[in-house]
């Protein structure tokens, strides 16, 4: 693929779609634009937009399409994203969204890139997930920081997200299934779709997500 790389990265949550866009945004220089990313620090500082996401959010629903649409288009206009393209994570996660990419004129995706995981290793995957609330680095209930539960980089409290409780996990994966699986399908039709399996080995999955890019032409 030729700069600006414009790419789109859907999975299951759990699937790893976080982990492997910091290391293909870090290797390409793109930037990593994750909707949840956005979403959480915006809660956080409580701005207007984090206050009208926040309730779905600990649901597990999703933020609605005119709320999430307006963030990604304002942040894909930025010169970053408008000169080195972008690496989305997290979007579009309904049919709706993805229209909406497509009309962003002279910055329709590339290539999308399909993270395959079975259903039981994400459930597991999320269910152990634990998040530092003061930089977002992730560990798990196996892997958790050296000073339980206190990150390693920043000191922050580790904890579970409200949206990895079991309640939400189920009601976020059935609305995977309902709404973002179809977008499989929408984007394989336009010929941009690669699947790549993402359950294995963190650096095979990159270096299969690597040969994706280099195998896009344009
Ligand atoms: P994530 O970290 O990607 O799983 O996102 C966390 C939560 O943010 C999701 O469960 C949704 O409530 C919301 N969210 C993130 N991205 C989107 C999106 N593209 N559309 C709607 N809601 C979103």
């Amino acid at each position: 693929m030729n700069k600006p790389f414009r790419i789109a990265m859907l999975g299951k949550q759990g699937a790893g779609k976080g982990t492997q866009c910091s290391r293909i945004s870090e290797q390409f220089q793109i930037p990593h634009v994750s909707t949840g990313d956005m979403l959480r620090s915006a809660v956080k500082a409580g701005t207007e937009f984090g206050l009208r996401a926040s309730e779905f959010m600990e649901r597990g629903d999703l933020v609605p399409d005119e709320v999430i649409i307006g963030a990604v288009v304002e942040r894909l206009s930025q010169d970053d994203a408008v000169n080195s393209g972008y690496l989305l994570d997290g979007f579009p996660r309904t049919l709706a969204q993805a229209k909406a990419l497509d009309s962003a004129i002279d910055q329709a995706v590339k290539l999308v890139i399909n993270l395959e995981v079975a259903t039981d290793v994400v459930l597991e995957r999320l269910s152990s997930r634990r998040v530092c609330e003061g930089c977002g680095r992730t560990y798990s209930v196996s892997n958790p920081p050296t000073s339980p539960w206190h990150c390693d980089t920043c000191g922050g409290d580790v904890v579970q997200r409200a949206d990895d409780k079991p309640e939400a996990i189920s009601r976020r994966l059935a609305l995977y299934d309902e709404l973002t699986s179809p977008l499989i399908g929408w984007y394989s039709e336009k010929g941009i779709l690669v699947t790549v399996e993402g359950s294995g080995d963190l650096d095979i999955v990159t270096s299969n997500i690597v040969k994706a890019i280099h195998s896009v032409e344009a």
